[in-house]
């Protein structure tokens, strides 16, 4: 039957079609992703810059606390020249000794810091290095998606044309029945009966049917799926 190569031809190009639709649509939201990954490396980069900054600031508190420590430090042993008592010269004592402490803690903070401030600038540099390399790869992606989205536009619009031409071939209420087959998302609307069952639910298809479709004078659907039937020639169906 002329009809049923027309539908066959004409279901190999939709499935194609929904192809090519599948991989025009894809693309935006690749698009998005790149975009996505150097945005979150962006954020990354400046919440650690923004600790870099704050450890300096740090550092610079613990500098300044230091240089009064020093001062109170002085000025203590100052006073040990002139203290009277032994008591007092012992308070002075302890008082140097835990001015003494506390600088010696700042200036372990002011060590951890510049420890951490290292690491830190040596992340940072990393991951400007990763957003620069992923900023030029995200360009080249691009202009390579642009390119595939401006082809499969163009080859849409080909098949699209090819499709007009070829439904010409179909009665109006088949071409219908074979639309609203494939709209309801099975994948394909014309199958094959095989071994005396449906290509598609392998519902059982009763031999005069079989015989029916093979003479091919109207078309047939299966009882089961509702799919259109063509007898496969190349397929026994004994
Ligand atoms: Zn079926």
């Amino acid at each position: 039957m002329e009809e049923m190569g027309v539908l066959l031809k004409l279901q190999e190009l939709d499935l194609e079609l929904n192809k090519i639709q599948a991989e025009h649509d894809s693309i935006p939201a690749q698009m998005e992703e790149m975009e996505r990954d150097c945005n979150e490396l962006n954020v990354e980069i400046e919440e650690q810059e923004s600790e870099l900054k704050t450890l300096k600031v740090t550092i610079r508190e613990a500098e300044s606390k230091i240089a009064l420590l020093d001062e109170i430090s002085k000025k203590y042993k100052q006073q040990l020249l002139t203290v009277k008592t032994n008591r007092e010269y012992s308070a002075l004592l302890t008082e140097i000794e835990s001015v003494k402490r506390e600088k010696e803690e700042l200036e372990e903070l002011i060590i951890q810091n510049m420890e951490k401030i290292e690491a830190l600038s040596a992340e940072i540099k990393e991951k400007n290095g990763r957003l620069k390399k992923l900023g030029k790869e995200r360009q080249g992606k691009k202009d390579e998606l642009d390119v595939k989205l401006k082809e499969l536009s163009n080859e849409m619009v080909r098949h699209k044309r090819k499709r007009g031409r070829l439904t010409g071939g179909v009665n109006r209420p088949t071409l219908k029945l074979y639309e609203r087959i494939m709209n309801s998302r099975v994948n394909r609307a014309v199958v094959p009966v095989r071994s005396g069952s449906c290509g598609g639910c392998f519902a059982h298809v009763p031999l005069q049917k079989v015989a029916d479709i093979r003479k091919g004078s109207q078309i047939y659907t299966c009882d089961g799926c509702g799919r259109i039937l063509y007898y496969d020639e190349s397929q026994s169906d004994s």
